[in-house]
C-alpha cells in the first residue's frame, strides 16, 4: 500500500466570478520511503498540491488517502490529527517564533502530544543534534544565521517523529553552501530513518536530491522524471 495516493484529485478556486482549476485530475501514489520534488512554473498548482498533502485544504474532488485513512472528507479535527500524528512541515521562511530559543521552538508542536516536559525536552534535544545544532540550542532565531535557522525547523518538523515530511521550497531562502547541507540532512533523513520526503522547489540542483520530480504546469502533472542518484 502506498503512503499517499491521489486519484482525480481537481481543486478549484472561485476569484469573484472566476473559477480557477488549480489542479486538474492529479493522479498520483508515493510509496513510504520515497523522496518527491515537485517543480513548475509559478501558478502550476505547486502550492495547492502542497497543501492538499499536508492536509491543509480539502480537494473539490477526488480522492486522498495517506497510510490507508481517506482524509477528503475528514473534519478540521481529524485533518489536524494527522498533521500532528503523520506529517512534518518546512517552510521557505523558516516560521520560528522569534522569542523563543531552538529547543523552545522545537518543543512546541511537542506540547499538543501530551508528552512530559522532560519527555519533550529529550526529543526535541535529539532532534537538535540530528540536525547539526547541540550547540545552538539556547540561540534565538536572530542570533541564528538562516541555514541554522532552516535545521532549526527540520529539528521541529521532525520531533514529532513524522512519517511525511512536506517542504515548501525549503532552500528558497538560503545561498548554495546552505541549501546544499539542507538537503544532506533531507537525504539523511530519508535514508536512515525511512521519512518520506516531498518538496517543492524552484531549483533543479535541489530538486534532483529527490528520486522523482513531478512537473507540473497549470494544474497537471505533465511529466515525471526519474533521477539518476548517483550513491555517495
Ligand atoms: P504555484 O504554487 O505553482 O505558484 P498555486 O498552487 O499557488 O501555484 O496556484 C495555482 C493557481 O490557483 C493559480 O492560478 C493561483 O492564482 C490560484 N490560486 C491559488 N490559491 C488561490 C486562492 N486562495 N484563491 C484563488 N485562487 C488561488
Ligand atoms: P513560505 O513562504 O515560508 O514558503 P508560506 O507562509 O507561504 O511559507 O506558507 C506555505 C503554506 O503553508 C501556506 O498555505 C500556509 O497557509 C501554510 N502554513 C504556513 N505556516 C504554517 C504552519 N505553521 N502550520 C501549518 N501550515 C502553515
Amino acid at each position: 500500500m502506498p503512503l499517499i495516493e491521489l486519484k482525480n484529485i481537481c481543486r478549484r478556486y472561485k476569484n469573484g466570478q472566476v473559477f480557477i482549476n488549480a489542479l486538474e485530475d492529479i493522479n498520483l501514489s508515493i510509496e513510504e520511503g520515497e523522496f518527491v520534488s515537485i517543480m513548475g512554473p509559478s501558478g502550476s498548482g505547486k502550492s495547492t498540491l502542497l497543501n492538499i498533502l499536508g492536509c491543509l485544504d480539502r480537494p473539490t474532488s477526488g480522492t486522498y488517502e495517506i497510510a490507508g485513512r481517506h482524509v477528503e472528507k475528514m473534519s478540521d479535527n481529524m485533518l489536524a490529527d494527522i498533521r500532528n500524528q503523520l506529517l512534518g512541515f518546512v517552510f521557505q521562511s523558516f516560521h520560528l517564533l522569534p522569542d523563543l530559543n531552538s529547543i523552545e521552538n522545537v518543543e512546541l508542536p511537542l506540547i499538543y502530544r501530551g508528552l512530559s516536559g522532560s519527555a519533550r525536552r529529550k526529543r526535541a534535544t535529539a532532534a537538535l543534534e540530528a540536525v547539526g545544532l547541540k550547540e545552538r540550542i539556547y540561540h534565538r532565531p536572530s542570533q541564528l544565521s538562516g541555514g541554522e535557522q532552516q535545521r532549526v525547523a527540520i529539528a521541529r518538523a521532525i520531533a514529532g517523529d513524522p512519517k511525511l515530511l512536506l517542504a515548501d521550497e525549503p532552500t528558497g531562502a538560503l545561498d548554495s553552501k546552505n541549501s546544499e547541507s539542507i538537503m544532506a540532512i533531507f537525504q539523511d533523513l530519508n535514508t536512515k530513518r525511512g521519512i518520506t520526503v516531498i518538496q517543492v522547489t524552484h531549483e533543479k540542483s535541489v530538486a534532483e536530491y529527490g528520486h522523482t520530480i513531478f512537473h507540473l504546469k497549470d494544474g497537471k502533472i505533465e511529466h515525471i522524471e526519474n533521477v539518476a542518484n548517483v550513491t555517495i
